[in-house]
């Protein structure tokens, strides 16, 4: 899979998309990243990329040409079959998993990074899609296009060691994850949890969908809408039925 990032900084991207696994992955040849100073397809003789706002107010806006013209040489360079266009924007739809897992089946995606007090208003008609990694203002759209290629990079095939690794993650089957242990068998008076040691592995895994359920219940039952089994339901309302008990006996 290809990413080219439209950026105004591309030594940000230094370290965290070179390093570790999606660095590996790089180097693997897994994913490729490119990455592309839009300033390089500035026209005018001081190369600016910005200007002053129409009608007044504050901060610089980032010029329309530059970002048409970086994407026609992309859609040049890949003969017209250009990827979807993402453009990083606090007012786009919020990045989740199913969005990682969409952008995972593709083989390029093009992302733009503004800067600046945001960018010319026509720049929206060059995307296909505008994301937000949540509700609040970046300085620049970098660091949401970084979270976006390391989400969505997780998720290829070969990228994570094993086959199953991204399965039980947190939003990949609706539901949070699981509590995980690792060495020793007890820290600080926290012992493992017998279950995890017996080698049973269908206890094991009833566990686990269990503390899955009740740990979604807790910390996000929204998100438990639409994503239970006939057996998730049972297990649902036998921890109701206990609570109730427990709440009987304290009361
Ligand atoms: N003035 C703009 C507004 O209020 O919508 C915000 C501009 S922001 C300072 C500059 C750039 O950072 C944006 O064009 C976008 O590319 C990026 N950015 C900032 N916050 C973001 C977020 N939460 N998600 C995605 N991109 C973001």
């Amino acid at each position: 899979m290809i990413f080219d990032i439209l950026t105004l900084f591309p030594e940000m991207f230094q370290g965290p998309l070179t390093t570790s696994i999606i660095g590996r992955a790089a180097d693997k040849g897994l994913v490729g990243i490119n990455l592309i100073n839009i300033r390089n397809y500035s026209r005018n003789k001081h190369r600016t990329v910005d200007d002053t706002p129409y009608g007044g107010g504050g901060g610089m806006v980032m010029t329309a040409e530059p970002l048409y013209e970086a994407v026609d040489a992309l859609r040049d360079r890949y003969s017209g079959r250009l990827g979807p266009v993402v453009l990083m924007c606090p007012q786009g739809l919020t990045f989740d998993q199913s969005m990682a897992r969409e952008l995972a089946g593709k083989e390029h995606v093009v992302l733009i990074c503004g800067h600046y007090e945001g960018l010319d208003e026509r720049v929206r008609a060059l995307a296909d899609l505008e994301v937000s990694i949540g509700d609040y203002v970046l300085t620049g759209g970098e660091l949401p296009a970084m979270v976006i290629v390391d989400a969505v990079a997780r998720l290829i095939p070969g990228v994570l060691g094993e086959p199953e690794g991204t399965e039980d993650d947190s939003f990949a089957g609706g539901l949070l994850e699981y509590p995980q242990y690792t060495k020793p068998r007890e820290y600080r008076n926290q012992p493992v949890p017998e279950v995890l040691l017996s080698g049973h592995h269908a206890e094991i895994e009833r566990w686990r969908r269990e503390e899955a359920l009740v740990r979604t219940l807790i910390r996000r039952p929204e998100l438990l809408k639409g994503n239970l089994t006939e057996d998730d339901r049972r297990t649902l309302r036998e921890i109701a039925r206990q609570a109730l008990e427990m709440k009987d006996i304290k009361a």
